[in-house]
């Protein structure tokens, strides 16, 4: 084991305390014999997951009447499971979109329904964005559409592609299209809160590389009739609606990335103190050594970032920047961690004895989701440094 001593992170006692209540409750139940196996099987850890929800970490600091739980607090909790349970910090990020949807737009019947669910663990969300047409330009490509119903209620109709968590979720935001594309394509759409078991909806697994302790799947609406209770938000503002909530997305996404970066630091870490070439341990070469160096930076970078962006968006700044800055480098703390980690472990890397190639297949995720770092740096170069849109 390393000796390493992590910098101080926490900027106040409370998300201190909450780091280490997360930290405490992962060390007891997130072994690494348990996040293998789930890894593996590609199963869902139900009962890890219930338990986090028991210890109040989807409902944070949020309330059923009130709002959504704080970014700060989010991140604290998203870090930690990404650097551990990473697909269950995956799931988490759909939760608190949620969470933060239905605690903005839901009506008190909505929120008393479906988040009182969210917060004890009896539910899960998913959220069904993406179509089989695309991903980054959703809105123009959207072919999901509801159509209102003369005696009420709506009628959906279309296909849904990588929707995380569909196959064991409660019920699912769909976005579907409403109106014809006029002046700009993300108007026009509509926000639904679908019951999972609502007849006409069919959903099947998809065989994916990464993120194997959830499910990700394709979703299709055969005529799928909703009441008119099940609309989210306003009529046809749906997708303007979720865009406002991106910059909390990216923020939990970014929280992930960076704990799967340093759930690999960690792991490397540990290696290259016990594995010995050449008469002493392989972190005494220097090449292993700075490559370590950087990832302890990048590690440091992206979260201070991340921190920054959470504390701005709290206070209700404008974080978009910040938040697009700490997502790419999360991101690349993610990928570059684990591919030096997979150097440092040699042929061990490919061994799934080690959690090191689990972290290098899942840093791949949040290189494209919720939005592809592309169009992060696309928003960085217009907004920020004011270049003329590359696209
Ligand atoms: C495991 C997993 C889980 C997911 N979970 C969910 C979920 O729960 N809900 C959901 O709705 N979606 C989900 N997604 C979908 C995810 O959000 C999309 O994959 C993502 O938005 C990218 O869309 P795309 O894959 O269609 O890529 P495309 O849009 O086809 O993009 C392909 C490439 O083109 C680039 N590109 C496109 N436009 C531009 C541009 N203007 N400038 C520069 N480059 C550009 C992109 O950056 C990318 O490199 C998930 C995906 C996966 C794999």
């Amino acid at each position: 084991m390393s000796d390493f001593t992590p910098l101080p992170v926490e900027q106040t006692e409370d998300q201190a305390d909450l780091r280490a209540m997360v930290r405490e409750l992962l060390a007891d139940l997130a072994t690494p014999e348990r996040l293998s196996d789930h890894d593996e099987r590609e199963a869902f850890d139900e009962d890890l997951y219930r338990a986090l929800a028991e210890a109040g970490l989807v409902q944070l600091e949020g309330e059923v009447g009130g709002d959504a739980p704080s970014h700060a607090g989010q991140a604290i909790v998203l870090e930690e499971l990404g650097a551990t349970a990473t697909s269950i910090g995956v799931s988490l990020v759909v939760q608190f979109m949620a969470v933060t949807l239905l605690s903005q737009h839901g009506t008190a019947e909505q929120r008393e329904r479906y988040l009182s669910a969210l917060y004890d663990g009896s539910q899960r969300a998913a959220f069904a964005l993406t179509e089989p047409s695309g991903g980054t330009d959703v809105a123009r490509a959207m072919q999901t559409k509801a159509v209102q119903r003369p005696d009420g209620g709506w009628v959906i109709n279309g296909a849904k592609m990588w929707i995380s968590g569909a196959s064991d979720c409660g019920f699912m935001i769909v976005l579907a299209r409403t109106s014809p594309i006029e002046r700009s394509a993300v108007s026009g759409i509509t926000m639904f809160l679908v019951p999972a078991d609502t007849p006409g909806m069919t959903v099947s697994e998809m065989d994916t590389v990464a993120i194997h302790g959830l499910s990700t799947c394709e979703v299709g609406f055969a005529d799928v009739v909703v009441p008119e209770e099940a609309v989210l938000g306003d009529v046809d503002r749906g997708f303007r609606q979720v865009i406002a909530t991106l910059n909390g997305e990216r923020l939990n996404a970014a929280a992930v990335a960076l704990g799967i970066a340093r759930g690999a630091q960690d792991a490397a870490l540990d290696y290259v103190q016990s594995r010995h070439a050449f008469g002493r341990p392989i972190g005494g070469f220097q090449i292993l050594q700075h490559r370590l160096v950087d990832g302890a930076v990048k590690i440091e970078a992206a979260r201070g970032l991340l921190q920054r962006a959470a504390r701005v968006a709290d206070e209700g700044g404008d974080a978009e920047t910040l938040s697009a800055m700490a997502k790419l480098a999360s991101s690349d703390a993610a990928t570059t961690v684990t591919e030096h980690g997979m150097r440092a472990l040699g042929g061990s890397g490919l061994s799934r004895e080690y959690s090191m190639q689990r972290f290098w297949r899942d840093a791949r995720l949040y290189t494209f989701a919720p939005l592809t770092d592309e169009m992060m740096h696309n928003f960085i170069g217009e907004f920020y440094l004011k270049l003329p849109r590359s696209f």
